[in-house]
């Protein structure tokens, strides 16, 4: 036996590195001495928190008690507009935390999950964490191969992660294929489909729906509070399957995961379709302007269906990301995302897309 607790951490966490999220504006300020730093690296709503929900937690009195452990009025609000059971309904710290519950509940060593290569970054860190084995199935222009995953799966497969939009790269699944898809896999293979973007989808078939977890025991569908309802802050994010799949997971779920402030947000952000319809709105405009300047000055991009856009630089893109950096804007390198010259810009407001482009000129120019 190794002498040193170091050595003795759980095989799964020997091989991890920390998530490296996105540089946050004050410390880029300091660090640059740039005072009107722009931050489109995280994928946040540019427009911010819901008029709605900002009142209802700055009027919020009670923060010496708990957060209500069940969610009630939140999954009550989610249950009506969704039109499923509130039993079906699992809150999270964010959507990452569901990620994490879909994995301890299912995962431990000698079994396996299945994630897309250029997929979300969590799902391999929430995999190895539990020591089970994380299969990464190679791209197909830059989205899920689907069929690829169908014949990586063997007996030791426990779950499979998929995410439409996927995060960086934008590319949408259609329902029809994830119900293919669910008909031809084991019924006892948890799929979980993260739709952290869902509310920018514009065309149905690119939604998945609750129903289809009525038809889909092992289906699990994931929503976010960070993006399109401008809570990332907060953290709250919710998942849908089956009542059985919600014990379980609810089992491994802190009693007070999701905190008092979120919860009250979030019934007012779900309500708020005026908030929702201008932030969509902002990301139609931002999203059409940022395209068109990438062809006008010959940068391929992915099409994407979020609020984020990843190009390719031309260049390494760690230099790359310093070069707009040092003009006092904050993107994503890819690389850690086998994405060695991409770079991932969040869609901001039309003043932020401007100066973006005005830096994207200037770097063409550069090299
Ligand atoms: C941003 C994002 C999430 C959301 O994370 P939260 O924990 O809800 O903030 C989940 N999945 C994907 C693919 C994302 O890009």
């Amino acid at each position: 036996m190794s002498d040193s607790l170091l050595d003795r951490v759980n095989k799964g966490i020997l091989g991890l590195k920390p998530y490296e999220p996105g540089k946050p504006i004050n410390e880029t300020q300091k660090e640059l001495g740039i005072k009107n730093i722009i931050k489109l690296a995280s994928n946040e709503n540019p427009l911010g928190i819901s008029p709605k929900a900002f009142k209802v937690i700055s009027e919020k009195k009670d923060l010496n008690r708990y957060p209500d452990g069940n969610a009630t009025s939140f999954k009550e609000v989610v249950s009506q507009i969704e039109k499923i059971k509130t039993s079906m309904i699992t809150v999270g710290n964010g959507s990452n935390d569901l990620i994490e519950f879909v994995s301890k509940c299912f995962l431990s060593e000698g079994d396996n999950a299945i994630y897309s290569q250029h997929g979300f970054a969590i799902y391999p860190l929430a995999i190895k964490s539990t020591g089970a084995k994380a299969i990464k199935a190679k791209a197909r222009d830059w989205g899920h191969d689907l069929n690829l995953m169908k014949d990586l799966v063997d007996e030791k497969t426990k779950v499979i992660f998929l995410a439409t939009p996927n995060n960086p790269t934008g590319t949408v699944l259609e329902s029809s294929d994830i119900e293919e898809f669910l008909e031809a896999i084991p019924s006892n293979i948890a799929v979980f489909v993260d739709q952290a973007y869902f509310e920018y989808i514009e065309e149905d078939k690119y939604k998945i729906s609750f129903d289809l977890v009525k038809k889909y025991k092992n289906l699990i569908i994931s929503r976010s509070f960070s993006k399109a309802h401008g809570l990332a802050a907060l953290r709250l994010g919710y998942a849908v399957s089956s009542e059985e799949i919600a014990e379980f997971l609810n089992r491994v779920r802190q009693p007070f995961n999701t905190n008092s402030l979120a919860l009250a947000a979030g019934v007012e952000a779900v309500t708020d379709k005026e908030h929702i319809a201008k932030s969509v709105e902002i990301n139609k405009s931002g999203m059409e302007k940022i395209k068109k300047a990438f062809d006008e000055l010959d940068f391929k991009y992915i099409e994407s269906f979020g609020n984020f856009i990843s190009f390719d630089s031309q260049m390494d893109s760690d230099s790359s990301f310093d070069f707009f950096l040092r003009k006092g804007i904050i993107l994503r390198s890819l690389k850690v995302y086998e994405m060695p010259q991409h770079l991932r810009v969040s869609i901001g407001l039309d003043d932020e897309m401007d100066a973006f482009i005005k830096a994207l000129k200037q770097y063409k120019k550069a090299f």
